[in-house]
């Protein structure tokens, strides 16, 4: 079951930006966290029942680098939060889309993470989360 957007992750070239999204929001960022496995360092901010992440790549081979290089900054991806990652995926497997992971893997904030291949989802980027709490 897809329970609410749980985040939408924003691309930027430096968390510098935070200072900017401090004001928006009137609101500091709760966590920093490195993601080594994506080359991606992110910090979190709660909005109501949902959040906000900000993007910086680590590294220019990362993705989030890639991206900006193609599209520049701007939203990046919308998360949904489910119940059950696995089951979601096998739903949408099952009608035919595919998944950038073969198998769900640890994403930030605690979550278990999968993507929707975005060939499928008309140029949006859409992320599948888990929290792992509720494992
Ligand atoms: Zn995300």
């Amino acid at each position: 079951m897809i329970k609410k957007i749980e985040h939408i992750g924003i691309a930027v070239k430096s968390l510098e930006v935070q200072k900017v999204f401090d004001k928006i929001l009137n609101n500091k960022a709760y966590k920093e966290e490195k993601v080594e496995s994506e080359k991606v360092k992110a910090i979190f901010y709660q909005t109501g029942e949902s959040k906000i992440e900000l993007l910086e790549s680590t590294d220019e081979t990362g993705t989030i680098a890639k991206y900006i290089e193609k599209r520049g900054e701007g939203i990046h991806h919308i998360a949904f939060a489910v119940d059950n990652l696995l089951e979601e995926m096998k739903r949408l497997q099952s009608e035919g889309f595919e998944f950038i992971y073969p198998e769900p893997k640890r994403g930030a904030d605690n979550q278990l993470i999968n993507f929707i291949h975005p060939k499928f989802t008309h140029g949006v980027l859409i992320e599948l989360c888990q929290e792992v709490n509720e494992l």
